[in-house]
């Protein structure tokens, strides 16, 4: 017998127990990209007070991670990381909405416009309902 596939199976998300847990529970994708990634919200979260709570007293944060780092080069470090640029490629796309599971259940359309239909059809629609 061959070898079983355990090559290439890794991924970054090892502990994921520990993460689901409410207590440790990150923003959302959703949250991150409609409201902490305007201008004015950025600008809030980059410069916070002082807190000590938060590791590094909450001076340095990524906001497209919602994390907070240590130090500025740890910051740094991770802005050139592998994690921070697959959430970047994360935030570019559209979030989940009520609109697309609808359209998902069958319940909506796809877009807002009136269903047309083509000329052709027309005689064949009429023998239907008819
Ligand atoms: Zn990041």
């Amino acid at each position: 017998m061959g070898r079983l596939r355990r090559s290439r199976v890794h991924n970054a998300r090892r502990d994921v127990h520990r993460a689901a847990r409410t207590r440790a529970r990150a923003r959302d994708l959703d949250q991150i990209k409609i409201i902490d990634l305007d201008p004015k919200r950025r600008a809030e979260l980059e410069s916070q007070p002082l807190d000590f709570e938060r590791p590094g007293l909450g001076q340095h944060y990524c906001v497209e991670c919602a994390k907070y780092y240590e130090t500025d080069a740890a910051l740094n470090s991770h802005w050139r990381s592998k994690v921070h640029k697959r959430r970047c490629k994360q935030l570019k796309a559209e979030p989940y909405t009520i609109e697309e599971s609808e359209r998902a259940a069958g319940l909506g359309r796809e877009d807002r416009r009136p269903l047309r239909v083509p000329a052709v059809m027309q005689n064949v629609v009429a023998s239907v309902e008819t």
